[in-house]
């Protein structure tokens, strides 16, 4: 039998990490197991489903890599098979009209349930009973004719030939009626495997409040691609050692239902940014610079006079600090403008300092007098100047730090200081005294 696995995503606006996760685990089972991954899109929600959001839908796919083997199945056009299986249903007894109501608005279709308790075995979370007066039957043709989600969910799966049912745990209590549905249908009941929610800090499920929640903030935010499905496989899933960083190949060689943990994921933004740095780490240098650039144009940063040398040099400087692309925007933009921004606490702790004035003009005057302005030529201006008003480098490192960038974080000041280039520290020297001093 071959395994086939969908992604059947209801598109409402924007794709929430914990669907896309749902969609990244049917990926990896399908690629693992040399089977096929579907998508389907349940747009029946005529008003919630705009072309937009199913676009959407296939963007985040798209850039995280996530490729379907057939044609997407529109759920909306599928309304004559939903209704046939119910006139299926009816005409086998295992469904019956009502007029809900009672009174005159015309009649619903129910599905009639077995009325015995009912038993399915899931993948992660082992088997899963409940009673049968805990199990009503229940509408599947709206008395407006319109099929609910529970009918057309089953008879899609059953027409796409669907093997494995990967998805969020909230659908669990929902499965209790599918499978009653593929019974009477006398289709083959396919294998469950129900992933555990997404949860915040306070094991309350993740959402936008607690921060990024959508694949499209990811993509703007400048995380990889790769970082983030890499990141999203492991919450859940482990691959049974302390690994962490594994490339998609190796992925899909180790996936499997039998490591997917049932209790909820937390959702740990400092690991997904650790995650990307170690992805940016090992990113071809042209493919860094240049996403690198388009977010400084984005944020109009770029300038035509930004030579390619003075910006490998940048992004050198930077090194590993940039674990996001649009890092080199929030924390680097100075080497792109004169007019950065001072970082309030930073100017506080560092420039509101007795002694900080002198000390600035006293650094400002040693450099001045340097032939050569590199890392080592202006470390060792600074150290003489320590020495001779017997204070500790740390006194000055930290003050030309925020006169030249307007913040206390950021690498190693020498070599910063030469990238920038004599004319401008001491230009920015300058300004900050008359700033913060005159
Ligand atoms: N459209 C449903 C959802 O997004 C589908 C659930 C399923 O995978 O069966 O929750």
């Amino acid at each position: 039998m071959t395994v086939r696995t969908r992604f059947a995503p209801s598109p409402t606006g924007n794709v929430h990490i914990g669907n896309i996760r749902a969609a990244i685990y049917n990926w990896l089972y399908a690629r693992h197991e040399g089977g096929q991954f579907l998508l389907r899109i349940e747009d029946t929600d005529r008003e919630r489903s705009t072309p937009e959001a199913v676009q959407a839908v296939l963007n985040s796919m798209n850039w995280l890599g996530l490729n379907f083997d057939e044609t997407p199945v529109y759920q909306s056009t599928q309304l004559a098979a939903h209704l046939a299986a119910a006139e299926k249903l009816l005409a086998g007894g295992q469904a019956y009209k009502l007029d809900k109501g009672g009174a005159g608005k015309g009649e619903c279709i129910m599905f009639k349930m077995p009325g015995t308790d009912m038993a399915f075995h899931d993948e992660i979370k082992g088997d899963l009973r409940k009673a049968a007066k805990d199990l009503p039957d229940f509408v599947i043709v709206r008395s407006n004719g319109t099929p609910v989600f529970h009918l057309g969910n089953v008879v899609d799966d059953i027409d796409m030939n669907i093997t494995h049912i990967i998805r969020g745990d909230d659908h669990v209590e929902n499965t209790f009626r599918h499978v009653a549905i593929f019974q009477a249908l006398g289709a083959p009941i396919p294998k469950y495997a129900h992933l555990p929610m997404i949860v915040n800090a306070q094991g309350k499920p993740y959402s936008k409040r607690d921060g990024d929640a959508y694949v499209g903030e990811f993509r703007e935010k400048g995380y990889l691609p790769e970082a983030l499905f890499n990141y999203l496989v492991l919450l859940g899933w482990s691959p049974g050692d302390d690994r962490e960083v594994l490339v998609r190949d190796e992925l899909i060689r180790l996936f499997d239902f039998s490591r997917v943990q049932s209790s909820p994921a937390q959702m740990d933004m400092r690991k997904l940014q650790w995650m990307n740095g170690e992805y940016m780490k090992v990113l071809p240098s042209t493919l860094r610079s240049e996403q690198c650039r388009a977010v400084l144009q984005t944020r109009g940063l770029w300038h035509d006079g930004i030579s390619a040398d003075y910006f490998d040099q940048v992004l050198n400087v930077m090194g590993e600090r940039i674990r996001l692309f649009t890092d080199v925007a929030d924390q680097a933009g100075y080497f792109f403008t004169d007019n950065y921004p001072y970082d309030e606490k930073s100017v506080q702790k560092r420039l509101k300092k007795e002694g900080a004035s002198e000390s600035l003009a006293a650094i400002r005057e040693a450099f001045a007098g340097l032939e050569v302005f590199t890392a080592e030529s202006t470390d060792k201006a600074l150290h003489a100047v320590a020495e001779q008003k017997g204070i500790h480098p740390g006194e000055l490192v930290h003050p030309v730090r925020v006169a030249v960038s307007g913040t206390a974080a950021g690498p190693s000041l020498f070599p910063m200081l030469e990238v920038l280039g004599k004319n401008r520290v001491l230009a920015r020297i300058d300004q900050t005294l008359k700033q913060f001093f005159a």
